[in-house]
């Protein structure tokens, strides 16, 4: 099959979060199933292009392209590096990518013009099977920035059909990314008026909503696991106003669970780290643990070495954390955290820092390398999520031996399973509060006082299997169920 990609982000060219993690290891699993796979992304001024400058790009094709009352110069070059069997085409549209930040400023404003933005990405990823002469069989987007190519696929490209049958498909990452804005700010994507004024699919409340367009403009909708799937249908604080929405699609909407990229998240082969270790020696891990001491600036007490890396906002709970924070550290825990987001968090977690010198450090920074230490050189990963789509961090921390504590949500309840009775991988908990967490601290803090059941707990994570081959086959499975034929988009 012939599968197109639409996305803001992609490892290791661009990483905001999971989505990105996705995108970089979905593609080349599905080709090694034999498929070919062509990932559409914005040409961003931030692309890591692992040192390389522009003559490591590959072709140029400049392509004139209207958005609303404006026209845009498009280019499409591609990614030397790509895996095998993935071409990315990147799209360069002058000031619109090039610029810093992706979703908004780096100094946090939005940008005005962003649904210019991803109306050029929709429209430069319509037209590559063209260009490219490569009739596509699935158009697959990831969340609502590239979501508007599968609006665009139906609403306005209808009358142009796309060499191959172009069925679609759209990956929800995090319910919450809908992208709302007064129904006049969609002008840049050329839409029929009537569609983001009620009753059409577009409208909310008001308001144009991208993301439910997007999910009513697909043939086949997923999010990242089952639990999250049921969740986001029952529950409204869940479904963010679109459980319904998503309820109405019956089969057309499922879950399926995000995979590892296992050559990256490797304990015996990551470059990041200061040791390597396998389950069945586990010296390095404790290297690892020593170095990521002295690079925090750490003195920890006999208790467990606490990790977090994650976004600092309220879906990762982090006012749970901050809650039992100081009791855990009159309880001998440390803790080493990396992220960034929430002023109010960074604040917090500084004054953490202040209070508690050795034993609480905190680094507000986005650094890939940092984050695999900290996998590798804690003792228990934190992950108290309010909700968790899939939740990736949870299964880098499995496999690094780490176990982790997570709530029971969404991929989290998926992926770990509670250690009580010595089985399970990690330690979980379901009411949203201080207290659960706490209890579930206590719980891993004796469990770690016990070396031999402690050893058994790392290894059971450590032999979970995450890979993305069982991801990739059910999303080709779904791409199959696609294209046969009676299986129509929804009118
Ligand atoms: P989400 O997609 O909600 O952010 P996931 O757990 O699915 O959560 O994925 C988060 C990814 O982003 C992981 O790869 C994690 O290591 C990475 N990450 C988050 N914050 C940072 C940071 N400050 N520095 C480095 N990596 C980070």
């Amino acid at each position: 099959m012939k599968i197109l990609m639409v996305t803001a982000e992609m490892t290791p060219l661009i990483k905001v979060g999971g989505l990105a993690d996705v995108v970089g290891a979905l593609p080349a699993a599905l080709a090694r199933r034999g498929h070919e796979v062509r990932v559409v992304l914005p040409c961003y001024r931030d692309l890591s292009t692992d040192g390389a400058g522009p003559a490591d790009w590959q072709g140029c094709r400049t392509v004139p392209l209207r958005v609303g009352q404006r026209m845009a110069s498009v280019n499409y070059r591609t990614w030397a590096d790509a895996p095998e069997g993935v071409t990315v085409d990147l799209v360069q549209a002058e000031g619109w990518f090039d610029r810093p930040g992706i979703y908004m400023h780096p100094d946090g404003l939005p940008f005005s013009d962003d649904i210019e933005r991803w109306a050029i990405l929709a429209h430069a990823a319509l037209m590559v099977p063209e260009l490219a002469d490569w009739p596509v069989d699935v158009v697959h987007a990831h969340d609502a920035q590239a979501g508007a190519a599968l609006l665009l696929r139906r609403h306005v490209y209808g009358d142009r059909p796309l060499p191959g049958p172009g069925r679609t498909m759209l990956t929800i990452h995090n319910l919450s990314h809908q992208i709302l804005v007064p129904p006049t700010d969609l002008q840049p994507l050329g839409l029929p008026p009537h569609l983001v004024h009620f009753p059409g699919p577009l409208e909310f409340y008001g308001q144009a909503n991208l993301l439910k367009g997007a999910i009513l403009a697909s043939d086949l909708v997923n999010t990242v696991s089952p639990t999250y799937a049921r969740q986001v249908t029952a529950d409204h604080e869940m479904g963010c106003g679109l459980e319904g929405v998503l309820a109405g699609l019956g089969d057309r909407f499922v879950g399926i669970l995000n995979g590892v990229d296992t050559d990256v998240w490797n304990p015996t082969t990551d470059p990041h780290l200061p040791a390597r270790y396998t389950a069945d020696d586990l010296t390095g891990k404790a290297a690892c643990r020593q170095a990521l001491v002295e690079e925090m600036g750490l003195e920890p007490g006999d208790g467990p070495l606490l990790g977090l890396v994650g976004r600092l906002v309220p879906q990762k709970g982090i006012d749970l954390l901050t809650d039992v924070l100081d009791r855990a550290v009159g309880a001998g825990f440390s803790l080493a955290v990396l992220g960034t987001g929430a002023e109010e968090y960074h604040e917090l977690l500084h004054a953490a820092a202040t209070r508690h010198p050795g034993r609480v450090a905190f680094r507000d920074e986005f650094n890939e390398g940092l984050a695999h230490r900290i996998y590798a050189g804690s003792d228990l990963f934190l992950m108290p999520s309010r909700y968790e789509p899939c939740g990736l961090s949870q299964l880098y921390a499995l496999r690094y031996g780490t176990p982790p504590v997570v709530r029971a949500t969404g991929g989290l309840a998926d992926t770990v399973d509670d250690a009580a009775g010595h089985s399970g991988t990690g330690f979980v908990f379901n009411d949203p509060r201080g207290e659960a967490l706490w209890a579930a601290l206590e719980r891993a803090r004796a469990l770690h006082a016990d070396r031999g059941a402690w050893r058994a707990l790392q290894r059971r994570g450590m032999a979970r299997e995450s890979g993305w081959d069982r991801a990739a086959a059910e999303y080709e499975a779904r791409y199959r169920w696609l294209l046969e034929p009676g299986v129509r988009p929804k009118g």
